[in-house]
């Protein structure tokens, strides 16, 4: 080897050269040492390996010490962020959400405050052909549809809730383009209502990750977050975890050397482990 060239190691400490410290990292409380194995740090940090190791007997992914392990770390990650889409009204949340299926926040909130220059009320937006509004939310992707739905969606504010967006879940489900990622953002993020928990790209991947949920259908996983985290925590967990996705916990590669939850999540994908993988991670 030429002089000077050193192959990359891990450190002592298990972390990658350059990964960032997780501060102050605490240790789960429990007396059991084979419990202890599967959610804390191994004595030999390794990388992934590619099949997943036997679940270790005993280990409950959404025992409710680990679910509030995850949260308290998110919280010290990731604080009080909130929604990243634009919006000054419940209305234009709405829209905003109907827009971003299929799109990044950063380029529907490129679209959105020209959008709303030109129509400012859902009157506005109910007087409309669904083919006129195809220009102006064009590079959102899926505009047609889009279209469909905002119109549609306006006439429904105007027509039965008389021009304002309402604030329950099953007359948000009646909207058109609102199934229940729609409603559960308007109703969390604009009127601070815990109705269910958000369930997008990031949310999906995560919960999966992180063994919240074993569902592949957004419903489903829904309805298993409702199960394990507390109501009071909802809508701020969407919040986090959907930074978490952007930030760290990316689909592809995701960064795990410097991700605060590395030694409790046991995903198959990782990048980098101190502990086992369980079998069904993801
Ligand atoms: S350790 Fe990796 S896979 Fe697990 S939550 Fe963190 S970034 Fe995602």
């Amino acid at each position: 080897m030429p002089k000077g060239m050193i192959t990359r190691q891990p450190t002592k400490s298990g972390r990658h050269e350059g990964a960032k410290k997780f501060a102050g990292r605490p240790v789960l409380p429990t007396a059991n040492p084979k419990k202890a194995a599967s959610v804390l740090p191994g004595s030999a940090p390794k990388q992934a390996p590619k099949k997943a190791a036997k679940t270790t007997k005993g280990y409950n992914p959404i025992a409710p010490e680990r679910v509030a392990e995850i949260l308290k770390r998110l919280n010290e990650r990731y604080g009080n962020v909130t929604c990243a889409l634009h919006h000054s009204n419940a209305w234009e949340l709405l829209v905003a959400t109907i827009l971003s299926a299929q799109c990044t926040d950063v380029r529907v909130n490129m679209v959105t405050p020209g959008l709303f220059k030109k129509y400012p009320t859902p009157k506005h937006f109910a007087a409309l052909n669904p083919e006129e509004l195809e220009d102006d939310i064009r590079s959102t992707g899926f505009f047609r549809n889009k279209s469909k739905s905002i119109v549609g969606a306006a006439k429904a504010v105007v027509e039965r809730f008389g021009g304002e967006v309402p604030k329950t879940m099953d007359e948000l489900l009646t909207i058109p383009g609102a199934a229940r990622k729609t409603a559960n953002v308007v109703l969390g993020s604009w009127f601070g209502i815990a109705e269910g928990v958000v369930v997008d790209t990031h949310v999906h991947r995560i919960s999966r990750r992180l063994e919240l949920t074993k569902n592949d259908d957004p419903p489903k996983i829904e309805q298993d977050l409702m199960q394990v985290i507390p109501r009071d925590r909802w809508i701020l967990f969407s919040h986090q975890v959907i930074h978490h996705g952007r930030a760290l916990c990316v689909a592809r590669n995701p960064k795990c050397a410097e991700c605060p939850l590395e030694n409790i999540c046991h995903a198959e994908d990782k990048t980098w482990s101190t502990v086992e993988q369980h079998k069904g991670a993801k």
